[in-house]
């Protein structure tokens, strides 16, 4: 049996409306999510819930600047491997070319 939050009669199981004054009566769904809970503690729970998804974003963002770092970092690294590797081919051409000239001389 719940009572009428504005009048305080007693309203049956299954009725939406206050048969006194008419006032309707919150959904049972209400009444259990809320079981327990003052306004000032909702309130912190969804300024906690906030403060946290904040957290989580800021979190998130960091993360993501620090791979992008990294990531540069990796790139730096593998365009200057390729060069030295690019740099070696030349040398090794150029060797190739003057050993070649060379048996062409001799023989
Ligand atoms: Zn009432």
């Amino acid at each position: 049996m719940n009572v009428c939050k504005k009048c305080g009669f007693s309203i049956p199981e299954g009725v939406l409306f206050c048969k006194k004054c008419g006032t309707p009566v919150q959904s049972i769904e209400t009444d259990e999510m809320d079981a327990g809970l003052t306004i000032e503690e909702l309130t912190k729970y969804s300024l906690d819930m906030r403060e946290l998804s904040d957290h989580m974003i800021a979190t998130y963002v960091k993360a993501v600047k620090k791979m992008e770092l990294e990531l540069d970092k990796v790139k730096i690294e593998a365009e200057s491997t390729i060069s030295k590797l690019e740099r070696k081919i030349r040398e090794y051409r150029l060797k190739r070319m003057q050993i070649s000239s060379l048996v062409r001389k001799l023989f």
